[in-house]
């Protein structure tokens, strides 16, 4: 069983995504985190080879070729540079692959831009989460122009722009607290 969670940076996914897996005792799958470990390899050699990479998940750590970059992933420059390199056909076509071997078995809750329309286009449900722009660039920290920058690059990229699946359902976080969002994506599941 899949649960396919997408929407734009700062909407909560990740927090929320964690809980449901959580509440439901699926595997969590962090896919943004995947973008962000091959940007951060690309950073450092211009011709690492991407379906090569060992990118890996040990419970919240993320690990490029066996080193933790948990944190190194997630500089404002990491996630520019992940933004810009997730426009590459090429890139999302190999980390496509890895997740779709990830997911292939097991139950999961699976966050991103792509999962429900691209990655997992079967998955049993879709949430499209959102969050009015200025209250997701205060919970990212982050100046609104640089969160906007990268929404507007996610959606008008030719490959695989980042858009809710026609059967997603949607729900806006703003102002709603984590629990209420999670008890409503849970609840989405049983039925
Ligand atoms: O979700 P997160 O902010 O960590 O993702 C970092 C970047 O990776 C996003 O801005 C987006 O460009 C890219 N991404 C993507 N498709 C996904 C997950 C992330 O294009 N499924």
């Amino acid at each position: 069983m899949l649960v396919a969670i997408d929407g734009p940076a700062g909407a909560g996914k990740s927090t929320v995504a964690r809980a449901v897996a959580a509440a439901l005792g699926f595997t969590y799958l962090d896919t943004g985190a995947m973008y962000r470990a091959a940007a951060l390899a690309r950073s450092t050699s211009d011709a690492a080879d991407l379906a090569r990479l060992e990118i890996a998940f040990d419970g919240d750590r993320v690990l490029l070729d066996g080193e933790d970059v948990s944190l190194a992933i997630r500089t404002p420059e990491t996630s520019q540079a992940a933004s810009r390199l997730a426009t590459d056909p090429a890139v999302r076509e190999a980390l496509v692959a890895k997740q779709r071997a990830l997911i292939a078995a097991g139950d999961w809750v699976a966050e991103g831009r792509d999962i429900g329309t691209v990655v997992a286009p079967d998955a049993e449900v879709k949430v499209w989460l959102t969050a009015a722009a200025e209250e997701r660039a205060r919970r990212r920290e982050i100046p609104v122009a640089d969160l906007l920058e990268r929404d507007e690059r996610d959606a008008t990229r030719d490959a695989s722009p980042m858009v809710a699946a026609a059967d997603a359902v949607e729900v806006d976080t703003t102002g709603l607290e984590i629990d209420a969002v999670v008890e409503a994506i849970v609840g989405l599941v049983a039925r």
